[in-house]
């Protein structure tokens, strides 16, 4: 089964272009170009990996091949099918998590941007805060001595109201469906703004 790629439609390109301004300013004044595609599979059931798990949505940097060819300096891909799944806060918040992951690099003795040979940006990847692999079957056996039992306990006790302040207020899950709630500050409306900004 082979996976369709898709140039993204202009709600995800916007919401991009929209956190960007918000949160990313120096991507913005660096002029990086995202590009942003849909992938799924030929049925149209979601196909993204990452590392072999399913994921929602990943960050590549292109190549200054790639780049000479037109394309972007970086690009993100998004699972289509559970994309459109998505509240519009988890929408943001899973857009945000990919830009945050394009960095540029910095000359430490200008602090200027890098710049490929073409003039391009320089990127790299932005690694996770937290990235865990975890055996359930090997926290239950080991317990506390395990890396599982210890990288919980230390998320639990160094994260507690980053992470856990959903569940400790009896909220079992964040709102993350399509038709819940919108709690943060892209609403559909907050993108029509931006389409009227233009
Ligand atoms: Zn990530």
């Amino acid at each position: 089964m082979s996976n369709i790629y898709s140039l993204a439609p202009d709600e995800a390109v916007e919401r991009v272009a929209h956190l960007v301004k918000c949160f990313h300013q120096p991507l913005l004044e660096a002029g990086v170009k995202i590009d942003v595609l849909t992938v799924a599979d030929e049925e149209g059931e979601s196909c993204l990996k990452l590392h072999g798990n399913p994921a929602y949505a990943v960050a590549k940097i292109v190549s200054s091949k790639d780049r000479v060819k037109g394309a972007g300096d970086c690009e993100i891909v998004i699972d289509e099918p559970s994309y459109t799944t998505l509240s519009d806060a988890s929408k943001d918040a899973l857009l945000d998590h990919e830009i945050h992951h394009f960095e540029l690099k910095i000359k430490a003795k200008t602090g200027r941007v890098k710049l490929d040979e073409n003039g391009r940006p320089k990127l790299g990847i932005r690694k996770h805060d937290h990235d865990f692999g975890w055996f359930t079957l090997i926290a239950k056996r080991h317990g506390a001595a395990s890396i599982e039992c210890r990288q919980a306990t230390d998320l639990l006790r160094g994260g507690r109201q980053t992470y856990f302040a959903f569940a400790l207020d009896g909220d079992a899950q964040p709102a993350l469906e399509a038709g819940a709630p919108d709690t943060i500050r892209f609403s559909p409306a907050a993108l029509a703004s931006l389409k009227a900004d233009k």
